[in-house]
């Protein structure tokens, strides 16, 4: 099974917190495999994500403070691919198909400052998801459901605690017991 990763780059504590919180969020619910936050360690971000494991499962690989720079040199040694979210790169619509269609584990690379030259080059995909400025949570949840083919939107964690009850009103949601957790492990397609 391809692995993706997602790669944050430029995030800036004193003000990115939330957004990069919700790029975490967006990479664990919207099926990728880890989340990389370069250059900084910032504990908000993670315990954020990890209390939302807690109750509702899943298990992203997380690492902080890494070098943007070797990792991505890094990832390519191990022969994976590199996605770079750009409005200034490939209309999704053009390469999608392709990128789904490589057996090679993903690295997703979006930024929050300017993203230097150097993750336009080694990309081997530089992607827009549209050609107009918008959100990297946008952009990696719409990369995602595209590469996906919105099967992602049915993910389920077998470590959950708690699920939904989807209700059409109101907010209604159930506790899983022992019993049940054992169960889902068995039964649950989580990708
Ligand atoms: N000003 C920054 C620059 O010039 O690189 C970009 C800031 S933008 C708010 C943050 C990130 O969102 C970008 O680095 C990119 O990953 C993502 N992004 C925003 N709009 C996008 C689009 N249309 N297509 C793909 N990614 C996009």
């Amino acid at each position: 099974m391809v692995k993706i990763y997602v790669l944050r780059y430029g995030h800036r504590p004193s003000r990115d917190k939330r957004i990069t919180t919700h790029v975490a969020l967006v990479a664990r619910a919207f099926g990728a495999h880890g989340f990389i936050l370069s250059n900084v360690n910032d504990d908000t971000v993670v315990n954020s994500l990890k209390k939302v494991e807690e109750r509702w499962g899943g298990s992203l690989h997380v690492e902080t403070g890494v070098n943007p720079y070797s990792y991505v040199k890094n990832w390519k040694r191990n022969h994976g691919v590199v996605v770079h979210l750009t409005m200034y790169g490939i209309h999704i619509d053009e390469i999608i198909d392709e990128i789904r269609n490589t057996d090679r584990d993903i690295l997703v690379i979006v930024g929050a400052e300017k993203v230097p030259r150097f993750f336009y080059e080694e990309a081997d995909y530089n992607v827009a998801i549209g050609h107009q400025p918008h959100s990297e949570v946008a952009a990696l949840a719409i990369f995602l459901d595209r590469y996906y083919r919105g099967r992602e939107l049915h993910l389920s964690f077998p470590n959950a605690k708690i699920i939904i009850e989807p209700s059409p009103k109101g907010k209604k949601v159930r506790v899983i017991g022992e019993k049940e957790k054992k169960e889902r492990r068995t039964k649950i397609q989580t990708r």
